[in-house]
């Protein structure tokens, strides 16, 4: 009875609509929001409150339930509402290619192309020198057979999308010959044979998950086969004893009879990584070398670009490809084309691309230089009030990530916290949810940041986050 009691005076003590609405907007706080926004605020906060008190929930305080404190809550959820939703954040993963966390950065000059183009009319369809209608792929088809050597390139909006086009088109009612070993699912749904069964080809699959030769795929091979795939099982390794066909000797086999050979080949890289002393991960001009007649692959893996799929090989496929009507509904925008444009223009100086290119730049980076950016946090976060932080620069393993290179481990610097009277969870809550959001990680049970992916101008916040977190 009593309960009742109370639940209906703090019921009456919440304030109407219109007098917070009126509060507000004596408020400096609430300038320039929008009134939808505000009312919205309003309403979620007291149906909270209502839902809170009815559910006989221990908070709120009743003596809490002011005018003041209803304000409060409603500026908190104005605060949201007008924040971005998809903002940036600190990566203290060291996953380099997170696809969550948005896979690759640009470079510099891809950032600047691509706020050039954002801004103001330009060329994408239209032939400059001939005064008439152009191909949106010109921007970056010279330069992809340029730096790979293939005879035709396009690209759509993303490595799947390559993939469902490129079967649709070549293989739509045939049937397709795939190892066992390469049915692989990437992640967010995206199965070989879901992609193959929507795009209409007919999945035939040959030899086992660890073994396949020569002779299972040519056994394979009848009147209505229309390709053979090879993907590259780029997000997983079978490692011991197993056995796969070389691109080459599918080539071969494709040749002899007429069929043609593609290749998924994931991440693909313009670099081979094995000059630096990591596995082997094999490149996009290898391919074209062995012959391949379609190979696709990401523009944000390994390359290090905007979100693309690129499709290369030779101009027959090519050309029947561009001419899908699905094409169209795989377009890829003119700001990805731009940041695709410029990424490109890097790979014509190696070396220099691996420094300009974020993605390659952090997958390269030097030990000690690392090391002196987290031994530089750590001292910074030792020095903090009160002296109840304890941070300590730790070794451990850093990972290419985007489903590439899943056996390497880079050694990595990363700084290891704890926080007097807070669990490694409440660290890790109150970064994740900080402004930017600090992602990390809990390893033996600390908190931890690998400062491989960690950019100078994060360091800054990452201790006004901290310094949040001690006032909490
Ligand atoms: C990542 C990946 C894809 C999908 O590429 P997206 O660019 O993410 O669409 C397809 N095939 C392989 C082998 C991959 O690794």
């Amino acid at each position: 009875m009593k309960m009742d009691e109370n639940r209906q005076s703090l019921l009456r003590r919440i304030p109407g609509v219109d007098k917070i609405l009126e509060t507000a907007y004596r408020e400096p706080f609430f300038e320039g929001i929008p009134k939808s926004v505000l009312l919205h605020s309003i309403r979620t906060v007291f149906d909270r409150l209502r839902n809170d008190i009815l559910e006989n929930k221990e908070s709120p305080d009743p003596v809490q339930v002011t005018d003041t404190w209803v304000l409060d809550q409603v500026k908190t959820s104005v605060f949201r509402a007008m924040t971005p939703n998809l903002r940036r954040v600190v990566n203290a993963t060291g996953i380099v290619v997170h696809t969550n966390l948005g896979r690759s950065l640009l470079s510099r000059e891809s950032i600047s192309n691509l706020m050039d183009l954002a801004g103001h009319y330009s060329n994408l369809e239209f032939n400059l020198s001939q005064g008439r209608r152009g191909s949106r792929y010109s921007a970056v088809e010279d330069l992809l057979c340029e730096l790979t050597g293939a005879e035709s390139a396009m690209v759509v909006n993303n490595n799947a999308g390559a993939v469902f086009l490129c079967l649709e088109t070549l293989a739509s009612g045939k049937s397709v010959v795939i190892s066992r070993g390469q049915l692989v699912e990437i992640g967010g749904s995206f199965r070989i044979p879901d992609v193959m069964a929507k795009s209409g080809a007919i999945l035939k699959e040959v030899g086992t998950t660890n073994r396949t030769h020569f002779q299972d795929y040519e056994k394979a091979i009848e009147h209505n086969t229309g390709l053979l795939l090879k993907v590259h099982t780029s997000n997983y390794s079978i490692v011991g004893f197993k056995a796969e066909v070389f691109l080459e000797d599918l080539v071969t086999l494709g040749k002899r009879y007429r069929i043609p050979v593609m290749e998924d080949l994931g991440s693909g890289t313009l670099i081979d990584f094995s000059k630096y002393g990591w596995i082997k991960e094999p490149t996009v001009q290898e391919s074209i070398n062995a012959g391949v007649d379609v190979v696709t692959f990401s523009g944000d893996k390994l390359l290090g670009g905007p979100q693309a799929g690129i499709i290369l090989g030779r101009k027959f496929h090519i050309d029947r490809i561009k001419s899908n009507p699905l094409t169209r509904a795989l377009r890829i925008d003119k700001l990805t084309l731009g940041a695709l444009e410029s990424t490109l223009r890097h790979y014509r100086d190696p070396e220099k691309a691996v420094l300009q290119i974020p993605t390659l730049r952090m997958l390269t980076r030097p030990l000690g230089e690392i090391q002196s950016q987290a031994e530089a946090l750590a001292e910074k976060l030792n020095q903090m009030e009160g002296g109840r932080v304890r941070a300590r620069v730790v070794d451990l393993a850093s990972k290419a990530g985007g489903g590439s290179l899943p056996l390497l481990e880079l050694p990595s610097k990363c700084v290891s916290v704890a926080v007097e009277g807070k669990s490694e969870n409440d660290i890790e809550l109150f970064m994740r949810t900080a402004e930017p959001p600090v992602i990390g990680r809990i390893e033996n049970d600390r908190f931890v940041m690998d400062l491989r992916t960690v950019q100078d101008e994060d360091l800054t916040w990452i201790e006004k986050a901290f310094a949040g977190l001690l006032l909490n």
